[in-house]
């Protein structure tokens, strides 16, 4: 026999910055948020060391304990944290109804409201080895790893606008980039790869995929590339390996119930973008647009990497959850 759902006012989904800053904003506005924490509690960042680029982290934090302090925050202020995973939803009728696995039991959650964020995985190219020194000299982020590569010699792979972005980022550390991508052009826009190919730090081994990341007393020391026209495999000694090769949103779940782009980032009002200009010209005469961060179905809401492909950064996703927590008040606000 089934429990009764658990009726609750907000429910946020996912515990990266952007989630638990728009609980601590949803705490303090007293409308008493429920995360559902997911099975990677502190998302993206519990994969990173050091963290310098997000604002007031002067003093060496490390990703994980950033991600503590912030789920500490929204506790303070009354933030209910229940470590779970959302199995499925139904936001085909209001309150929304939500499923989670705890500790291996399924229990149902109403909702008045929902914030999807529930973040994005980089994708990783499956080389043997790869997985084992990510943060050992494999890194997906070079905006936030790039200052550790002075002086050194790495690959970049990838051939899109991202791989370009973190190329460029290199450069002004790295002593020599090689980009390994698998075809013989890029798919990244002209500008970027104009900027990157007439670097003089930057060389491109096209044609080329990664099969297998090689340590030595525990961090990169070599990648075996393979000529994906002849077979032919070759050794390189590299000292960091950036994988650029695209971003996967946690949206799967959401898929029949909300709307996505072709990518499967959630479309909100926020993005503006050609995906969703018809969407965003019926909400522009319904009047949704005035919630940036509401998705297709009014109620239920989304910010962070899950919408974002674009920026990705700790100190946009966190700001994305406050323009969300603020939206989501006035909307329920409207409700009464
Ligand atoms: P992307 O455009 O999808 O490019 C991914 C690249 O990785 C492609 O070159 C692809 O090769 C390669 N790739 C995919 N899977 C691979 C695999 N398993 N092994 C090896 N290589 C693989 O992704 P993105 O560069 O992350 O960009 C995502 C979106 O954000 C794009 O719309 C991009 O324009 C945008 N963006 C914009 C900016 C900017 O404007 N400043 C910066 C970053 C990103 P193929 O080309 O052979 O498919």
């Amino acid at each position: 026999m089934h429990n009764a759902p658990e009726h609750v006012r907000v429910l946020v989904i996912g515990s990266g910055p952007s989630g638990w800053t728009a609980s601590l904003y949803l705490s303090r506005a007293m409308l008493h948020p429920t995360v559902l924490a997911g099975d990677q509690i502190g998302g993206q960042l519990m994969l990173t060391t050091e963290i310098e680029n997000f604002p007031g982290t002067l003093d060496g934090t490390q990703g994980p304990a950033l991600m503590m302090r912030m789920r500490e925050q929204a506790e303070k202020f009354g933030t209910r944290v229940i470590e779970s995973i959302v199995t499925r939803v139904d936001f085909s009728a209001r309150p929304f109804t939500v499923w989670a696995s705890i500790a291996g039991e399924e229990k149902a959650f109403t909702a008045d409201a929902v914030l999807i964020s529930t973040g994005a995985q980089s994708i990783l190219t499956g080389a043997n080895g790869e997985q084992e020194l990510i943060g050992r000299g494999v890194s997906t982020c070079a905006v936030c790893d790039a200052p550790f590569y002075r002086g050194k010699n790495v690959i970049v792979v990838g051939g899109g606008d991202s791989a370009m972005e973190d190329t460029l980022a290199l450069t002004k550390y790295a002593d020599e980039i090689t980009i390994v991508h698998r075809r013989d052009s890029f798919r990244a826009s002209k500008i970027m790869q104009e900027r990157v190919l007439t670097h003089p730090k930057v060389r491109v081994r096209w044609n080329s995929a990664v099969k297998e990341v090689r340590g030595a007393n525990g961090v990169i020391d070599s990648v075996l590339i393979e000529n994906t026209q002849t077979a032919t495999v070759e050794e390189m000694k590299t000292q960091g390996m950036f994988v650029a090769i695209g971003h996967r949103p946690a949206s799967d779940i959401f898929k029949d119930q909300i709307l996505l782009d072709e990518k499967g980032y959630i479309v909100t009002g926020f993005a503006l973008g050609e995906a969703s200009l018809a969407l965003a010209q019926t909400r522009l005469k319904n009047g949704f647009v005035t919630f940036p961060t509401m998705t297709s179905i009014e109620g239920v809401f989304a910010s962070g990497d899950v919408v974002d492909f674009r920026y990705r950064q700790a100190s946009t996703a966190a700001g994305f959850g406050t323009m969300a927590s603020l939206d989501i008040e006035r909307w329920l606000d409207a409700q009464e």
